[in-house]
């Protein structure tokens, strides 16, 4: 890339630590320096020096509708003008709930965030004090946002409790949070029989934060009968696969209802959001109800409001299986494509996102996940930045189509992969 770039890079170095304010947009892990995008419109990103990209990260899968998407963006011109923040009850958290609630039935009550990494960590919260226990328990590769307790790994061993993963955790905390491998029942099994004081267990039902690896069907259901016999809270962490792999999410698609969900990114059509949400029951152990503190000066922020609900009102089932039809025949054709240049690649895809690992088979667990050729994929990523597609920096996330790919934008993402 032209000296624009690096120019900019330079002079974010010395201003932003590390360059940046969420470390993957560094490049780190794909060699190169980050492109500074200016401007996005349907599929495409626009950069600094004016080139263009057809976008498959869409904001790490929150923009469902493309960039810039007309009815949105008035929506929030129009309450912009009217205000962009009262901290005070509005009419317009209800309707974005409303709509939240008509795609997700199981939710009688849920709470607005500013991010997903705060729904989770109050989830979290909530589920310790509606059950006044404290270990939790997450799965390997699954990510969760920032929050302390869920920056834990993966201990060796199969049951044991974790060691911090992120310098800054305390001990202390990291070991209230045991981790074990996804998609694994037997291992489920084993840890239940001996853990039966768990507050709550998380899962991304379909990881997506360690590329796409889909949830076995009897994994999320040997977890949905071990928390319920022990009574720990099971949380469904959607905050990828909410809105975007079926109206109702991955627990539509599963038919297993969690006790807890997260929402974030699509529901906020772009602008900063998260939410969490379940049983009545449970969640009205948060104050002012009950006696679990959790609060927010932006939270249920009225411009992220309006853009959600602009966009939830659109989505229909139908909406779906129009973006799963282009999605499938995209799939189709990229496999044709690895399969004449005879390339070890096996795709994952749910809906509108997926990932190109560059092994034989699709993975099934962060392990499997690890032992993919990472240098194939930094020049795959290279490559098809140079023909201007921009994929995620980073071996190991979804990639995303939103309604604005049309016939054009995936024609253009397939040749590209073609030409490498
Ligand atoms: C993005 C993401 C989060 C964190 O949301 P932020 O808004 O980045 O804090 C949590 N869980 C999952 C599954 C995510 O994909």
């Amino acid at each position: 890339m032209g000296s624009r770039m690096n120019k900019s890079w330079k002079e974010a170095q010395n201003r932003l630590a590390g360059g940046v304010n969420s470390p993957v947009r560094a490049f780190k892990a794909v060699g190169g320096h980050p492109i500074f995008m200016k401007s996005g419109k349907g599929a495409y990103l626009t950069d600094a020096a004016n080139h263009k990209y057809v976008d498959l990260c869409l904001s790490w899968g929150a923009l469902l509708l493309g960039h810039a998407d007309p009815a949105t963006i008035q929506a929030v011109k129009l309450q912009a003008e009217m205000g962009t923040s009262f901290g005070t009850a509005t009419e317009m958290e209800t309707t974005l709930a409303k709509q939240i609630q008509k795609a997700f039935p199981r939710i009688e009550r849920l709470r607005f965030t500013s991010s997903g990494t705060e729904a989770v960590m109050s989830a979290v919260r909530v589920a310790r004090g509606a059950t006044d226990r404290k270990k939790i328990l997450k799965f390997e590769g699954c990510y969760h946002g920032h929050a302390d307790s869920l920056l834990v790994k993966a201990g060796s061993g199969l049951a044991t409790f974790g060691s911090p993963d992120s310098s800054g955790v305390p001990a202390e905390i990291a070991s209230l949070t045991a981790v074990l491998p996804y998609n694994d029942e037997k291992s489920l099994e084993n840890f239940f029989k001996k853990n039966k004081d768990l507050a709550c267990v998380i899962v991304e039902p379909i990881a997506a934060n360690m590329g796409v690896v889909p949830g076995k069907k009897d994994f999320l259901s040997a977890l949905r009968y071990w928390t319920k016999k022990t009574g720990a809270i099971l949380i469904f962490d959607e905050v990828i696969s909410g809105f975007r792999v079926a109206y109702g999410g991955a627990q539509h698609l599963y038919k297993i209802t969690p006790d807890l969900t997260i929402l974030g990114k699509i529901i906020g059509g772009g602008l900063p959001v998260g939410a969490f949400g379940g049983s009545a029951k449970i969640m009205n152990h948060l104050s002012p109800l009950g006696s679990v503190y959790q609060a927010g000066t932006l939270s249920g922020n009225p411009l992220s409001m309006k853009a959600g609900e602009s966009v939830l009102s659109r989505l229909s089932p139908n909406f779906y299986n129009q973006l799963e039809k282009k999605s499938a025949h995209f799939e189709q054709k990229l496999k044709q494509i690895f399969a004449n240049k005879k390339k070890a690649a096996s795709i994952t895809r749910i809906g509108s996102m997926f990932t190109v690992f560059y092994r034989e088979s699709a993975p099934q667990n962060f392990t499997q996940v690890c032992d993919s050729d990472t240098n194939m994929f930094r020049r795959v990523f290279h490559g098809l930045l140079k023909k201007g597609i921009y994929t995620p920096p980073s071996a190991f996330e979804a990639s995303f189509l939103s309604s604005s790919h049309g016939q054009t934008e995936i024609l253009k993402v397939l040749g590209a992969f073609e030409a490498i």
